[in-house]
């Protein structure tokens, strides 16, 4: 509800996001900036399973705490286990924008996605590293393209100059928020 101060615990909905594509493409750098407004250019994975929240207020006031998970680093090995997708709404599949072999590997993210996360998850595509022009391999056109076939979202970021990286979470939570309320509106339809 807007007009009134609000403890960390006492939000609207809760919602967990998985961040998922290869190595390198910028995951943890989306994250820190979205989170903390922070770039690392020499972030070392850590192994393990990590995440940071953030709440976001949504245009009818309702308070949303966006769980964000980041595989840190188990990508390289392949380890990400069902724990990692398990009760998770909403993905962003990273891509990086200047390594073509990372833009190839979206089927492989998606077959997994397909796999072991719900069928009705809120998945938006992100090209990051825009940052980087002179060094492009892969085009808009070919993200928008993609995104279109698999009836993704679809977003060009820069984690390093901050370029729609809060656009990019903010638009997935938005559109699980809708889908939430359109729900609870038709159960409580349903019940009178
Ligand atoms: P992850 O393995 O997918 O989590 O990727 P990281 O966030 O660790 O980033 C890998 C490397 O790419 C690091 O050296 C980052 O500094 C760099 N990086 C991440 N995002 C960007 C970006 O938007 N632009 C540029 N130029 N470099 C980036």
């Amino acid at each position: 509800m807007a007009g009134r101060s609000r403890s960390d615990d006492d939000y609207d909905l809760l919602m967990k996001v998985v961040l998922i594509g290869d190595s390198g493409v910028g995951k943890t750098n989306c994250l820190s900036r979205f989170c903390r407004n922070e770039f690392q250019t020499n972030s070392k994975p850590t192994i393990g399973v990590e995440f940071a929240t953030k709440q976001l207020t949504m245009g009818n006031g309702d308070l949303v705490k966006c769980q964000i998970w980041d595989t840190a680093g188990q990508e390289r090995y392949r380890a990400i286990t069902n724990a990692y997708y398990r009760g998770a709404v909403g993905a962003l599949l990273v891509y990086d924008v200047t390594r073509r072999k990372t833009f190839e590997s979206i089927e492989r993210w998606l077959r997994e996605l397909r796999e072991h996360a719900s069928a009705d998850m809120v998945v938006m595509l992100v090209g990051n590293k825009t940052d980087l022009e002179t060094q492009r391999e892969v085009s808009v056109q070919d993200g928008q393209d993609i995104a279109k076939r698999e009836g993704l979202l679809f977003l060009e970021t820069s984690a390093l100059d901050g370029s729609n990286v809060e656009e990019a979470f903010t638009r997935v939570a938005t559109e699980i928020h809708g889908i939430v309320r359109k729900r609870r509106l038709e159960s409580q339809q349903g019940e009178d």
